[in-house]
């Protein structure tokens, strides 16, 4: 933990940054002393659940409670929980060592009286941590709490605690703080220890910490030696520029898969942090797919889907990745090659249809559609096209879950791998929609196969011949 972070600590409910109905909630309770024996804070880290925990703790600690709820913060007792050296304020850590030990020696001395205070306060963090006897154990304290013993546990993964210790208590569900809440803080900070900052800087803090404070001011404190400005920040935190987020944008929009590669090395060579990078183009992709819905720009939309799910997907597996930048360029290749790549497939196994496809080069022009014979890597680049021109949505998307398989002329055969897909689209109304869309976008008459695909084994070409289309 930082020093600034524990310097800053809210000392009294009014100084909690961001949290504000639980807030109200828990001082209205100390007001009229309504407090219940056992609290649980859900949230997100670095959102204020151990602050409060302590917070609540003086309170009912106080000798002398203020009667707007806060503790008074100048008897003795909330003075050595400030130093933290109450020693009737116990705090566990369950993720320390998962609270065996912890949790045995609480349900020895839980019975005996409190030492200084008057109620022993026990804060457990990290709660889902705890090993199932540790639970067990807990749950007969919690069953039973003495009169002057109150629980105060705190999770950042509220489905790991059990059903049976969340029914015994008041449960409390702590938000991200906003972006604003956070470059407010930090500039009261900034001011107490004059240090010197450029307000954007704060703004870029703030969203890097994702709604956490204590990542906020740990990250403040680290940067802020020397003049904080938005470079610094950029630099520091690797944050990518949006011009790179744009620039593979721009690669995968015009398929080149060598500029989508060179942006996702330099971005690792200039040190950005990759998954950092990677949010940040989500986040770019996002907007455009929220812009693409809003102004039914359909044809789009599936694109940017393909995309966004193999972004995510590489984001997931930066963090054990063997080689950093493998993720992304796996992301980057399939964003751009994917379309030809399945064009391609079948001709290296079947080399009988080698002679039908040969003439379709990666890059045959979208306007050699329209002369009669199909080409199936330009057909192949239009079916975005294709789709958005299906306004019923669950032909659509059931269409979309086939692949291309064959192109004879104007026969188009589509291969599924979902029983139900498929006999979504076996039905007339939806082939007739289907065919229509096809019209459209190819200017020809054409006739759709859909056939669902072989087993694997089949698939590979290891046993079966090739049937001619219909
Ligand atoms: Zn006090």
């Amino acid at each position: 933990m930082t020093a600034l972070y524990r310097k800053y600590r809210p000392q009294s409910f009014e100084d909690l940054v961001g949290q504000a109905p639980i807030r109200t909630t828990l001082l209205q309770a100390l007001k009229q002393d309504r407090l219940v024996h056992a609290y649980l804070f859900s949230g997100p880290r670095g959102t204020g659940k151990t602050s409060t925990a302590r917070l609540i703790a003086k309170a009912i600690l106080c000798e002398n409670r203020m009667v707007t709820g806060e503790p008074c913060n100048e008897c003795d007792i909330c003075q050595s929980v400030g130093r933290g050296e109450l020693v009737d304020l116990i705090e566990i850590d369950a993720a320390s060592n998962r609270g065996i030990d912890e949790i045995r020696d609480l349900r020895e001395k839980i019975r005996y009286a409190p030492t200084r205070a008057k109620a022993k306060v026990y804060i457990i963090d990290e709660v889902h941590m705890l090993t199932k006897e540790a639970f067990n154990a807990l749950l007969k304290s919690l069953e039973e709490p003495p009169a002057h013993v109150y629980f105060i546990l705190a999770t950042t993964e509220i489905h790991k605690v059990p059903e049976t210790i969340l029914s015994r208590c008041q449960r409390y569900e702590f938000k991200r703080i906003s972006d604003a809440d956070i470059v407010t803080q930090l500039t009261a900070i900034a001011e107490k220890e004059s240090r010197e900052v450029e307000p954007a800087a704060l703004e870029l803090l703030a969203k890097a910490a994702d709604g956490g404070m204590r990542d906020a001011i740990s990250l403040f404190e680290q940067l802020s030696n020397e003049k904080l400005t938005v470079q610094l920040v950029r630099e520091r935190l690797g944050l990518t520029n949006d011009q790179s987020c744009e620039a593979l944008y721009v690669a995968l929009g015009t398929a080149d898969t060598q500029k989508g590669l060179s942006v996702v090395e330099e971005a690792h060579r200039e040190g950005h942090d990759l998954q950092q990078f990677t949010t940040s183009f989500l986040g770019l992709l996002r907007g455009k797919l929220h812009e693409a819905v809003a102004a039914k720009k359909t044809g789009v939309i599936p694109k940017l889907l393909q995309w966004i799910e193999l972004f995510d997907d590489a984001w997931m597996k930066l963090k054990r990745a063997s080689i950093a930048t493998l993720p992304l360029e796996i992301a980057v290749i399939r964003g751009t090659q994917s379309l030809e790549m399945q064009a391609v497939e079948p001709q290296t196994e079947r080399p009988e249809r080698l002679a039908q496809t040969a003439v379709a080069a990666p890059s045959v022009p979208a306007s050699a559609v329209a002369v009669g014979l199909l080409q199936m890597d330009a057909v192949q680049k239009q079916l975005p096209k294709v789709y958005g021109l299906l306004s019923n949505p669950s032909v659509r998307a059931s269409f979309q879950t086939g692949h291309l398989k064959e192109v004879n002329g104007k026969n188009l055969k589509f291969c599924f791998s979902s029983d139900f897909h498929f006999n979504k689209v076996q039905d007339l109304g939806a082939l007739v929609l289907v065919e229509e869309a096809l019209k459209k976008v190819l200017g020809e008459e054409i006739k759709v196969f859909f056939e669902m695909e072989a087993p694997l084994v089949e698939s590979l070409g290891w046993e079966t011949v090739e049937e001619p289309l219909p």
